[in-house]
């Protein structure tokens, strides 16, 4: 299914469910805005390359649109609607002041030198720089982009406007304006949302199997909190394969194996394991942190955990969650358990707006408050109606911007 009609077809169901004035739910089904650009970059060859760039402005009911910019081969505007739309949730499932967006320009940076993705990035935003600012949109790093992209666009940014605009991008550099903690933050919110799982189901925490599939940005942190909170880390994965062990592994060993042989594959004391196996690994807790749609309606019968935390953002199609909650799989979905990294972009930006820099522990405290009071309110909505966490965080989320709605009113 394309993705954005998969957005369509969850407002209407959702729509439904909450008793919503259809015309409103109509109303979400269309992005605000799409801005799209050809964008003429001078190649190390000498040679001129256009590439295509998006952005989607979803919707600002709530606030600034907000959202990431990715750099991939496969960046079209279905997607980058998709993306959009389930950043508008996101923000209004853990209630940050933002609206959602997504931005993204098709191209391999696989095959691209520094200095032309540096150009690629620059013109592409001085083509979109009316659009966005402060208070009007704020893009973030996403798939193939990362903090220096973000210093790019920034510099852009305050060159065109004569001085320096921080809070024009969030995920920067700590040096120019970054937030302490953000690196971390997706993690550890999914390590918060796991803790606040076993919480809720009465489970011990101490000595939890985990399994985690991805260790980049996301399943790295992810692992690192959970073993400081009594979990062990039992299977992990990446691109090359995975690995195991019976007893857990020293992950802070592991991620020094990964930085040195660029793979989790072969790290001492493991057995191989394969990318598809981890996900049917004999475990308590699984927490997809790689790639879209991995567990399947195929696959998700095999699933031995008994709780699975999303990571990554739609690990598992809507029909292998369906065949979860069936088999009783405790499900948390993407827009409340991998919400951390957006929190911790507010904190950046209102860091940068004050000119003020917290330190960690206020960081990682602030981002404690949010997750937990998110997952509190997502498990109310799941209780009031009866329906599992996944549709409960789509509905609060819709209700939230329901209730902006009601108050602004349609102009004019
Ligand atoms: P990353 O690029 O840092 O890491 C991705 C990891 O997935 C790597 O370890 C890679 O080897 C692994 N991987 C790639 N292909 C794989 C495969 N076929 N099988 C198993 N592993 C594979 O990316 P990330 O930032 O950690 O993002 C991971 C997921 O989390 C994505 O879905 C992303 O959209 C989502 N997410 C990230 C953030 C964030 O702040 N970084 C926030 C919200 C959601």
């Amino acid at each position: 299914m394309n993705p954005f009609d998969a957005v369509i077809k969850q407002l209407d169901i959702v729509g439904e469910k909450l008793k919503l004035d259809p015309s409103f739910i109509e109303r979400l089904k269309h992005p605000r805005r799409i801005i799209v650009v050809s964008v003429p970059v001078r190649m190390d060859d000498g040679k001129i390359k256009i590439f295509t760039g998006y952005r989607v402005q979803y919707d600002m009911l709530r606030g600034p649109f907000k959202g990431g910019i990715r750099y991939h081969p496969r960046v079209d505007l279905d997607e980058v609607k998709a993306l959009a739309a389930w950043m508008t949730w996101k923000c209004a499932v853990v209630d940050i002041p933002y609206g959602g967006a997504k931005g993204g320009v098709a191209c391999n940076p696989k095959e691209l030198s520094r200095s032309e993705l540096e150009r690629i990035t620059r013109r592409y935003t001085a083509m979109i720089l009316d659009e966005i600012g402060p208070y009007k949109d704020v893009p973030a790093p996403d798939v193939y982009t990362d903090a220096q992209t973000m210093a790019w666009i920034m510099d852009t940014y305050s060159q065109f406007k004569g001085y320096l605009v921080p809070e024009v991008v969030t995920g920067k550099p700590v040096e120019i304006g970054g937030s302490e903690g953000r690196e971390d933050a997706t993690g550890r919110g999914v390590a918060i949302c796991t803790r606040e799982a076993v919480k809720h189901l009465n489970i011990d925490m101490k000595g939890l199997r985990v399994a985690i599939q991805g260790f980049g940005k996301v399943g790295k942190a992810a692992a690192k909190v959970l073993r400081e909170i009594g979990c062990e880390i039992v299977a992990v994965s990446d691109s090359k394969g995975g690995i195991h062990t019976p007893r857990g592994l020293d992950i802070q060993a592991l991620i020094e194996h990964k930085n040195r042989t660029g793979q989790v594959a072969g790290f001492r004391g493991t057995k191989p394991i394969t990318n598809e196996e981890l996900l049917e690994f004999e475990c308590d807790i699984l927490v997809p942190a790689a790639l879209e749609h991995v567990i399947t309606e195929e696959n998700a019968p095999r699933v031995k955990a008994r709780i699975v935390v999303e990571g990554a953002n739609g690990p598992s199609t809507p029909g292998a969650r369906e065949i979860l909650n069936k088999r009783g799989v405790f499900v948390v979905p993407d827009i409340l358990a991998n919400a951390g990294g957006v929190v911790v972009s507010y904190f950046e930006w209102i860091q940068n707006l004050h000119r003020e820099h917290w330190d960690e522990a206020e960081v990682n405290r602030k981002l404690e408050e949010k997750m937990v009071k998110a997952f509190k309110d997502v498990v109310e909505v799941s209780r009031e109606h009866g329906v599992d966490l996944a549709t409960s965080a789509f509905m609060l989320a819709i209700k939230r911007l329901a209730d902006a709605f009601e108050r602004l009113g349609l102009f004019p």
